[in-house]
């Protein structure tokens, strides 16, 4: 079967990822969670002090670049791979409420994000490869033969985050969760560089009222589609 790209998109906590996963294991295709590469570059900034509740040392960051390693490595027991920043398993520490913060400043610096997308579009140069992010089908892969757009209500989205974190055993409130998520979507649609925005040509899904399996089984449809006709 003919290996595509597919380039999934959307708000945060709207379920990408764990679509991602399922379509990756089903077509047998690599699956990359871009998120987790600028949630581990905030989280270097966090470690080396060029981020704080008041302050964010940019010039800094961009100069520290070069030293930030970042890789993917499967786990076979969880059957997905986990985030390495330096040679380090930084799964867990990327995914706290502190991270997610931080973790829009970041990635709104041009400098970062180059030195992602690069990476992003090396590793999908042979397709075969479910990416998700927020900007996959406009900036990393503009001709992904499929591209969705994520989204569903702020209040469901937090309430499903505000789930994962506390079954992780996070100390969150609901209301943080949903500020954090709505000051996310306000950032990344509003900077300068790559802001969220929907590709022309990606198919929209709205997911507050789908459970997981019909929009799987929806997205495959569209998938077996564009195989027929590719
Ligand atoms: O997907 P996730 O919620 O883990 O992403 C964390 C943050 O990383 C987003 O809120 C966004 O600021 C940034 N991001 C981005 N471009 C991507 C993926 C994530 O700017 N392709």
């Amino acid at each position: 079967m003919k290996k595509i790209t597919i380039a999934i998109d959307g708000f945060s906590s709207t379920g990408k990822s764990t679509l991602a996963k399922q379509l990756a294991k089903e077509l047998e295709y690599v699956y990359v969670d871009t998120g987790a590469m600028y949630r581990a570059v905030a989280y270097f900034a966090m470690q080396h002090n060029l981020i704080g509740v008041d302050f964010f040392e940019k010039e800094a960051l961009i100069a520290s670049l070069p030293k930030i390693q970042l890789e993917f490595k499967f786990n076979s027991d969880l059957g997905f791979a986990e985030m390495y920043l330096n040679s380090e398993n930084v799964e867990k520490q990327i995914r706290t409420i502190e991270v997610s913060n931080f973790v829009s400043t970041v990635a709104a610096v041009s400098e970062v994000r180059s030195k992602l997308v690069e990476q992003q579009q090396e590793m999908g140069k042979n397709k075969g490869i479910v990416m998700d992010g927020r900007d996959i089908g406009t900036v990393v892969f503009p001709d992904a033969e499929l591209k969705i757009f994520m989204t569903a209500s702020a209040e469901t989205r937090a309430q499903r985050r505000f789930d994962e974190l506390q079954q992780k055993g996070n100390n969150v409130t609901y209301e943080e969760v949903l500020k954090n998520v709505v000051d996310r979507d306000h950032m990344d649609t509003h900077r300068e560089d790559s802001p969220l925005v929907i590709a022309d040509d990606a198919i929209e899904i709205d997911n507050s009222y789908l459970n997981k399996e019909e929009q799987f089984a929806a997205v495959l449809e569209l998938i077996n589609d564009v195989v027929k006709n590719a």
